[in-house]
């Protein structure tokens, strides 16, 4: 089914996509969810394996209470009512990469079910709800590309924990989806339960989608898209998704319930299988284990320790700080961000300055050096220092940003930097007069063409003398005695 199959009339607006989806998350925890194994990604194949992961024959799975926390603490995020007692399921399939023939889910009775979530787009917001958040074995891995000619599996992903995040279909078209995903993304690094890496498979997503006349009440049929690695893959698969259907519908037929694949070379998408209902996994309640119970104090326990998420934590930034929307949302973009930038700001007079420091400086230095926050060198309070010398006026924020990139590369504090480069802003009357008498004498025909009313060389003079004192003359200073020396007579 390739992309652009579609009658040329289709016309725009007359269908509404319908989106929801099954978000897999892998959780970190040191061990797997039924076994002590590592759950740890990349190590030689086939080496974190055991009897229970293996599905050997007598070996009993039980559970790992990390990740039952980590999964609280989501579906709480998310909204969601947490069940005090909840049921693990056997899900029966044949795959190569499932040696127990089942994976252990949960079906009818979840951990947690009903939960909201607001995306926030630039033109307003969409509330999507979550239809139920529950707790799930991954299965091994295929790897087509190890083995010349065969497929080798590698079972060390065999049991490593995932929460499965079911949203009703709430979405309505392939860009929204993605603000969702990214939204739903910061969530989950905030409250540090995946590393959401979307490459090595730790967040996967199917995307469900049908189309319908718009405000239509009933669903149309839809298709489910899988193997997308990237947030942008989504919305291009959803949008080639949408067109097909929307071509295949105007020219009166009708679609098929169908699990489709993504190609990410060709841009299109391609079935896979027809779609499997619930009834062929033969789902029963699994007799080796007990009905998950999550006592209500430890709910309530995990609730009061949620971390503060990104919207509030938003507000509060630009409620608290008095920083503008924009500031507000770079610096809250991620937790690393924010929790430096607090750092910073409760240590200096002006929040504003604070934030222009770390979204300008220091989040370009880490960019540049491929550096998460958290392990940038120059710590918050090594920041404030460097932050009240150009407050204090000692050096000028040009200087400044010079001073930080020394204190990243050499380690050193910016007092020391600024003392043995000798930096010291100069304020002194008469070494800046010297400066501007020098450029001034140096260029008279500029000084000639200013005085006949070509101000904007002002600019011209500034540039030259802060060079002549490398960067070191107080630009107040300078701009308010180079105005008086041009207005009077030429020296
Ligand atoms: P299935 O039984 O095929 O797995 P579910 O009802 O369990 O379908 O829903 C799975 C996902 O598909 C959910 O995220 C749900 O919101 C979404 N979904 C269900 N029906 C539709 C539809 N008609 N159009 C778009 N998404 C849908
Ligand atoms: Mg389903």
């Amino acid at each position: 089914m390739s992309k652009g199959e579609g009658s040329p009339g289709v016309a725009a607006g007359e269908w509404e996509a319908v989106i929801g989806l099954e978000i897999h998350v892998q959780l970190r925890t040191r061990q797997k969810l039924f076994c002590a194994d590592s759950a740890r990604f990349g190590d030689e194949p086939n080496t974190n394996v055991c009897p229970v992961c293996l599905g050997l024959p007598g070996a009993l799975p039980t559970v790992n209470r990390e990740a039952v926390d980590l999964a609280v603490r989501t579906a709480l995020a998310f909204g969601c009512d947490v069940h005090e007692a909840s049921v693990f399921a056997r899900k029966n399939y044949f795959y190569p990469d499932l040696p127990k023939g089942y994976q252990i889910s949960q079906f009818e009775r979840p951990l947690a079910t009903g939960g909201r979530f607001l995306v926030e787009m630039e033109d307003g917001s969409r509330e999507v709800r979550i239809r139920r958040i529950h707790m799930e074995e991954d299965a091994g891995k295929s790897l087509h590309d190890r083995v010349e000619g065969s497929t080798a599996i590698d079972l060390n992903r065999a049991g490593t924990p995932l929460i499965e995040l079911v949203s009703e279909p709430d979405l309505r078209g392939a860009s929204e989806t993605r603000a969702y995903l990214q939204q739903v993304k910061q969530v989950l690094e905030y409250l540090d339960v995946s590393d959401c890496n979307m490459e090595e498979g730790s967040l996967r997503v199917d995307a469900n989608v049908s189309i319908r006349p718009p405000g239509a009440d009933v669903l149309g049929t839809k298709t489910e898209l899988k193997n997308m690695n990237s947030f942008s893959n989504v919305e291009k698969a959803l949008m080639v998704e949408i067109e097909r259907q929307t071509a295949l519908t105007n020219r009166g037929g009708s679609v098929e319930h169908l699990t489709l694949l993504w190609d990410e070379g060709k841009a299109e998408v391609r079935p896979m299988r027809t779609k499997e209902e619930s009834h062929d996994y033969r789902y029963f309640p699994e007799p080796d284990l007990p009905a998950l119970l999550v006592p209500a104090e430890q709910i309530e326990r995990t609730r009061a320790g949620l971390p503060e998420l990104p919207r509030p934590r938003r507000e509060r930034f630009e409620r608290e700080y008095g920083l503008p929307p924009y500031d507000a949302q770079v610096l809250t973009s991620s937790r690393g961000i924010a929790d430096y930038f607090e750092a910073v700001a409760g240590e200096v007079e002006d929040p504003k300055q604070a934030s222009n420091w770390v979204m300008g400086p220091v989040l370009a230095l880490a960019k540049e050096r491929a550096q998460d926050i958290g392990d940038f060198p120059v710590s918050p309070s090594e920041l404030v220092g460097l932050l009240d010398l150009v407050e204090d006026g000692t050096i000028s924020q040009n200087v400044g940003k010079d001073v930080l990139r020394t204190m990243l590369e050499e380690g050193r504090s910016a007092d020391r930097v600024v003392a043995e480069q000798g930096l010291t802003q100069v304020r002194d009357g008469d070494q800046l007069e010297r400066w501007i008498r020098d450029v001034l004498e140096a260029n008279p025909d500029e000084v000639r063409r200013f005085r006949a009313g070509e101000s904007r060389l002002q600019g011209f003079f500034m540039g030259q003398i802060m060079k002549a004192s490398k960067g070191k003359a107080d630009p107040a200073e300078v701009s308010r005695l180079l105005s008086r020396s041009l207005k009077g007579p030429a020296s």
